[in-house]
């Protein structure tokens, strides 16, 4: 059963997908679904060899064929669970992570991230393509081998939605982009700056929510990967690859962390006040302490955090690897 729900309270869908709860939960590694098939060994879900494989999630939140659900009276509003939930293995090497991948791997990566918003987002129905990725036992994965997520939705999920209304009214009123103003006064002020090239800059946002939060955003106007030409690709795929880097190297360790893209509807509309960008949410506070959403954040929404993003991007500055560029 997959269904949405409206939640008059906070005008805002829930998805329910009640199949989910089969999923298997963190695998030895012998037994992992995502490693390539070997001779002799367990068939998985991957190919055989890949350098990176899509493929649609075993354990969808949204299924294109999902039945409308029973009619329901007044306030209890309901509707088919539609949409497309896919799976990006981002290599066939069970140890591998963003943080490890050379560079050239990353902008394949990137490319494959662009031909799916087009592929999804050209279905009927798909308003917003929603490309992510859960890292560490500590958001919840429930599969080590590394990769992401895609949710294709039928409506513009009300965090995208919300930014994109602020960056709206911002541009009616100055006639200027949000997010290029944003980031060019980041790289003015310099202090909250990580990593800054060309095409790219990546800073800890004035107001953080997350401690060593970032945001990784392209400096030209570029409204969705989509718009991203071959330097584009390029540029991107190195900043992920500076950003994750210094996240596992803060403390020699792999941080736990949730990777978000944000960029335009796929609902036909112009978007001509959408900004692509790449956010990073790690969940630790240091080296031993995970940061929890708890009743401040969940129920009030008011993040509160003890580590200032100055303090955040001095750290990660320090953190990057010399190597890596
Ligand atoms: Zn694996
Ligand atoms: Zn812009
Ligand atoms: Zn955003």
């Amino acid at each position: 059963m997959t269904e949405l729900r409206w939640d008059p309270l906070r005008g805002e869908w829930v998805a329910f997908a009640s199949e989910r709860q089969e999923r298997t939960l963190l695998p030895p590694r012998e037994r992992c679904p995502f490693c390539p098939t070997l001779l002799g060994g367990p068939l998985t879900e991957a190919p055989e060899r890949y350098e990176i494989a899509v493929f649609d999630n075993r354990f969808p939140a949204l299924r294109p064929d999902a039945p409308p659900p029973p009619a329901r009276v007044d306030l209890f509003q309901a509707r088919a669970g539609y949409g497309f939930c896919e799976v990006v293995l981002y290599s066939e090497d069970h140890t591998a992570s963003l943080a490890q991948l050379p560079i050239r791997h990353l902008e394949r990566l990137v490319r494959v991230w662009r031909e799916r918003y087009l592929t999804l987002g050209a279905q009927p129905g798909v308003e917003y393509v929603y490309i992510f990725e859960n890292r560490g036992e500590a958001v919840g994965v429930t599969l080590e081998h590394p990769h992401g997520q895609i949710y294709a939705l039928p409506f513009i999920p009300p965090i995208p939605a919300r930014e994109l209304a602020l960056s709206a009214a911002a541009r009616a009123e100055s006639g200027r982009c949000l997010l290029c103003t944003i980031a060019a006064s980041e790289w003015q002020a310099q202090e909250r700056v990580v990593f800054a090239a060309e095409e790219v800059i990546v800073y800890c946002p004035f107001a953080s929510r997350f401690p060593y939060e970032t945001h990784l955003v392209p400096l030209r106007h570029l409204a969705s990967l989509a718009d991203l030409d071959a330097a584009g690709c390029h540029a991107l795929a190195r900043a992920l690859g500076v950003i994750s880097r210094a996240y596992d190297r803060l403390w020699q360790r792999p941080l736990p962390l949730m990777l978000v893209i944000h960029q335009a509807p796929t609902d036909g509309q112009p978007w001509p006040e959408a900004h692509l960008h790449v956010e990073f949410y790690p969940l630790a506070r240091s080296a031993e302490k995970l940061k929890y959403l708890a009743s401040s954040e969940s129920g009030a929404g008011l993040f509160v955090a003890d580590l200032l993003p100055e303090q955040s991007a001095a750290a990660l500055r320090a953190a990057r690897d010399p190597n890596f560029s």
